[in-house]
């Protein structure tokens, strides 16, 4: 019985397309992360990544590829992100939630470029109607900070997607910080 509860546990913060961590695991992860940081006055930071034009690859090559791709690039984060602490998570249809401890902001820059450079390196061909690049590419927000009473994991949220909204706004393919 045992052994079938860890199983169900799992799966209560698995995302099942991509097994990274979903919205569930996400928040137990970060409930731990975000403690130590605060105790020991670490630095913290959330990056978004949403894919550019995904909507394209669903309309012209189905829901299946779609799925497909998703799992690709969800590997492709995962790949750069190696140290035990780091935390990867799909908290949506495409976007996809970084969360690096103990860094600085050189660091997680870095970090943001290094994924941006193995999604490039997938060479998925873009389709339909979008000029931000010739292959599959994403935009990513950053924001850091060292925790305090006053700051909760919902403002580097908050943060993170505004900047990604910048991203956006700036052309795609781009890191805002
Ligand atoms: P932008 O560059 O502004 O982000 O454009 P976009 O097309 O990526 O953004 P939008 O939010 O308009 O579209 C996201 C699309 O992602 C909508 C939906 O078709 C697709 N999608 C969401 N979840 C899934 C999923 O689980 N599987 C597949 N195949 N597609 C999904
Ligand atoms: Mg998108
Ligand atoms: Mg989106």
């Amino acid at each position: 019985e045992n052994h079938t509860i860890s199983i169900l546990e799992q799966q209560a913060y698995t995302d099942e397309l991509t097994q990274l961590l979903n919205r569930n695991g996400l928040d137990q992860a970060l409930t731990t992360v975000w403690a130590f940081c605060k105790r020991y006055q670490k630095h913290i930071g959330f990056i978004m990544a949403d894919i550019d034009c995904f909507k394209n690859y669903n309309d012209t090559l189905g829901h299946y590829e779609g799925d497909n791709i998703l799992r690709q690039v969800g590997e492709a984060i995962k790949a750069c992100c190696k140290r035990e602490t780091d935390i990867v998570s799909r908290i949506g249809g495409e976007e996809f939630l970084i969360v690096l401890s103990d860094i600085s902001d050189t660091y997680i820059v870095k970090a943001a470029q290094e994924i941006s450079q193995s999604i490039a390196g997938l060479k998925i061909e873009k389709v339909g109607q979008c000029s931000c690049s010739p292959f599959l590419s994403i935009s990513m927000g950053i924001a850091t900070a060292t925790p305090t009473d006053e700051l909760s994991p919902t403002d580097l949220y908050k943060g993170s997607d505004a900047a990604m909204y910048k991203a956006k706004n700036s052309g795609r393919n781009c890191i805002c910080f």
